[in-house]
């Protein structure tokens, strides 16, 4: 069985909006949103519908927030899943999760997948094998190659793959062939604009004091990710309730951030 969690296109909440500092992404993943919709005014002067596309950049830039948001403005149902839950001890098991995969979002088409890390399947071959047998992962490939090859879905209704990976270096190229994940959109770290845009979007809900400058936000934290900026915010309003304030202040902003660079340090200590 594929451990992917099907979220209903009512359910899914997002849409571009909700992303902040990915204009250019989002551009170039409108047109999934027409082939979504309209495949047949696609499909009319005889053009193949792209089937796969992947999203570039590092963590926590909102690759996932991007490919749900996508689903959410098509409204179509959006299969969730990741590379990882793919990678089984046992010799068939991922294929077999591949293909129920694909099976279900074939079921619920028009819809989206969507496969976060897809590195840990899509390994090139040669590659050292970094979990279970070389066959399993060589087979799970296989199967995700088929899958995206042999696609015919019912009625002409299309079924788009986004995947994503901060390590497009490692990729089999099989993978990015055409008629594959033959679309790239990168995905960067947030620059000032962008980074404003995000403190927008999360400080919504958020009780600001009036003094508060989102502007002065955004300059002081260079290299955040979309990520680490909610993060941030979501602390400042911690820290702000627990003085029992009535709003976020700039100082409140600033503890936070020394808390989550502080954070981040300690998380890439114990990677290193
Ligand atoms: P990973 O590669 O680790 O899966 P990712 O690039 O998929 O990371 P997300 O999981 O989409 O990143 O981001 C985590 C959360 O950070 C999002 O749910 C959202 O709250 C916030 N976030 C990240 N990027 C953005 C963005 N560009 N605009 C608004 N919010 C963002």
């Amino acid at each position: 069985k594929s451990k992917a969690t099907e979220v209903k296109p009512e359910e899914i909440g997002v849409t571009y909006k909700d992303v902040g500092g990915a204009d250019e992404a989002i551009e170039e993943l409108k047109e999934i949103i027409q082939f979504l919709k309209q495949p047949e005014s696609f499909a009319r002067l005889g053009g193949r519908i792209p089937k796969g596309v992947l999203l570039i950049g590092p963590p926590g830039t909102g690759k996932t927030l991007l490919a749900k948001a996508t689903a959410g403005e098509a409204q179509v149902p959006f299969f969730e899943t990741s590379g990882s839950e793919f990678v089984e001890m046992f010799v068939g098991v991922g294929a077999a999760r591949v293909r129920d995969l694909f099976e279900q979002a074939r079921k619920a088409a028009p819809s989206i997948i969507f496969i976060d890390e897809i590195d840990a399947i899509g390994q090139s071959r040669g590659g050292a094998a970094r979990f279970g047998g070389n066959d399993e992962r060589e087979q799970t490939l296989n199967q995700l190659l088929s899958e995206i090859d042999g696609f015919r879905s019912e009625e002409g209704k299309p079924v788009i793959i986004m995947a994503a990976t901060n390590r497009p270096e490692i990729l089999d190229p099989a993978l990015l062939r055409a008629g594959r994940f033959d679309r790239q959109v990168t995905v960067s770290a947030p620059d000032l604009t962008g980074r404003l845009q995000i403190l927008r979007i999360h400080s919504e809900d958020i009780q600001l004091a009036p003094e508060f400058d989102l502007e002065r936000a955004a300059r002081i934290t260079p290299g955040f990710t979309g990520a680490d900026l909610a993060n941030v915010m979501n602390e400042a309003a911690l820290l702000a309730a627990r003085r029992n304030a009535d709003g976020v202040t700039m100082a409140d902003f600033e503890a936070s951030i020394e808390r989550v660079v502080a954070g981040l340090e300690k998380k890439s200590r114990v990677m290193n």
